[in-house]
């Protein structure tokens, strides 16, 4: 059984003062998924965690991974001013965009954060952009093909065949991109690749790191060119079912120590500097969105509409993703009947689960939607007028802090021009 972070008279408490919908973050979850994500990856000297600020872009967020010595990944002019704000600087900040417009690399240069660049045809496009290149510059690899390790026996994962993916350059592309910056100037060079999303296996980062510490030793071998550190980017999952089993960072860190030792090490790149872009495992189970159910609804189905929608988690209408859902108080009730639980957008897959075997809901009833810490209020949208929710986080001492306010319809008009 997945249990919540709040106990049902905590979440009672907030209400009073936050009404519903709002996203609720655990602090001290997150610290400690990251000192045992550190302590994984102690092996390695210099090891760094760049936390995916597209997965919860918030600074009180931001802050936390500050403080527990992380980086951050951005991919946008938004996300680059924002960490900046946080207080990261230089090469704590990663820059892995793609399709990337002229003044995003210009900010991102001017922070002196470290570019990771998605095609070989930008050198061409940073040539007008750069005054001189940075010292430091990453590639983005992409192998093609089928990537199998670590998909989970539901089948279901974000992006799985680098073949259809946009993202990366081929094997040949990133030679020549190495032969390139190393003309322009460029000496330190790092290496990045992510293969697959959400991934519910222990050798997944095992499995890429194989693959991308060989090209690396390749790539230095026939290029001359000195690569200081390798990205092994996001993708390791959170089981969202209940009975998924999670992932096992320890393990993980030792598979990828294993294959280290095995490739690096040989090859004279014992120094060699691992990073990580993780969102969803940092953050992803330390999240919940919290609603109410406001209608019940008996067509040809159990409907029980409530009043978060798709605009406060798109994940389920956009992928059929399945996230929990917890009825507090009736944690221990038996299952009434199957409930598709909706939001209220004039759009049928707006819904949050489907077909969702759930204790007998009766208005008022407070759910709580696991697993929204990442990729969950981020993904947010105004489709129908709906506006943003709130995000409160719970501190480590049990207090609550607003993170950001809810939109309020001023903030939806703010950006229209009306006519006289
Ligand atoms: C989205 C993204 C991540 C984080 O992915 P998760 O699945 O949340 O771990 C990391 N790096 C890059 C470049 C991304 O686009």
């Amino acid at each position: 059984m997945k249990k919540t972070f709040v106990s049902d008279a905590q979440l009672k408490d907030i209400i009073k003062t936050y009404p519903t919908p709002f996203h609720l973050y655990d602090e001290a979850g997150i610290r400690r998924t990251l000192k045992d994500l550190y302590s994984a990856f102690s092996w390695n000297r210099g090891y760094r965690e760049y936390f995916a600020v597209k997965a919860t872009p918030s600074p009180s967020i931001l802050k936390i991974m500050k403080e527990e010595g992380c980086g951050v990944d951005t991919s946008s002019y938004t996300e680059l001013l924002m960490s900046d704000r946080v207080g990261f600087h230089g090469d704590e900040i990663m820059f892995s965009s793609n399709d990337t417009p002229a003044e995003d690399y210009a900010l991102a240069d001017s922070l002196h954060a470290v570019i990771n660049l998605d095609d070989v045809g930008h050198i061409p496009f940073l040539d007008g952009i750069l005054k001189s290149y940075p010292k430091k510059m990453s590639c983005r690899y992409n192998p093609g093909g089928t990537f199998t390790a670590g998909r989970s026996k539901e089948g279901f994962q974000v992006m799985d065949k680098p073949e259809d993916a946009k993202f990366g350059m081929t094997r040949e592309q990133i030679f020549e991109a190495y032969r390139e910056l190393k003309k322009r100037g460029v000496e330190e060079f790092g290496l990045h690749a992510f293969l697959a999303s959400n991934t519910l296996s222990n050798d997944y980062y095992p499995e890429l790191a194989r693959v991308i510490f060989q090209l690396a030793v390749d790539l230095e071998r026939e290029t001359g060119c000195h690569i200081t550190f390798i990205n092994l980017s996001g993708g390791v999952g959170i089981p969202y079912k209940p009975d998924q089993p999670a992932n096992d960072i320890f393990a993980i860190g030792r598979g990828v120590e294993k294959v280290y030792n095995e490739i690096l090490v040989p090859a004279g790149m014992g120094d060699v500097q691992l990073c990580t872009e993780l969102g969803r495992y940092v953050t992803g189970p330390h999240g919940c969105l919290v609603t109410r159910v406001l209608h019940l609804k008996d067509t040809y189905r159990h409907y029980a509409g409530v009043d978060a929608n798709s605009c406060n988690l798109m994940r389920p209408a956009m992928y059929g993703a399945y996230h929990h859902i917890t009825v507090m108080g009736k944690e221990n009730e038996p299952v009434y009947e199957n409930y598709d639980v909706t939001g209220n957008l004039c759009e049928n897959n707006d819904k949050l689960s489907v077909n969702r075997p759930l204790p007998k809901l009766e208005t008022g009833d407070i759910l709580v939607i696991h697993d929204t810490g990442a990729h969950g209020f981020s993904m947010g949208y105004n489709y129908n007028g709906r506006l943003r929710s709130a995000e409160l986080l719970l501190k480590e001492d049990g207090s609550v802090r607003l993170i950001r306010r809810a939109e309020t319809p001023e903030d939806y008009f703010a950006t229209l021009i009306w006519d006289e």
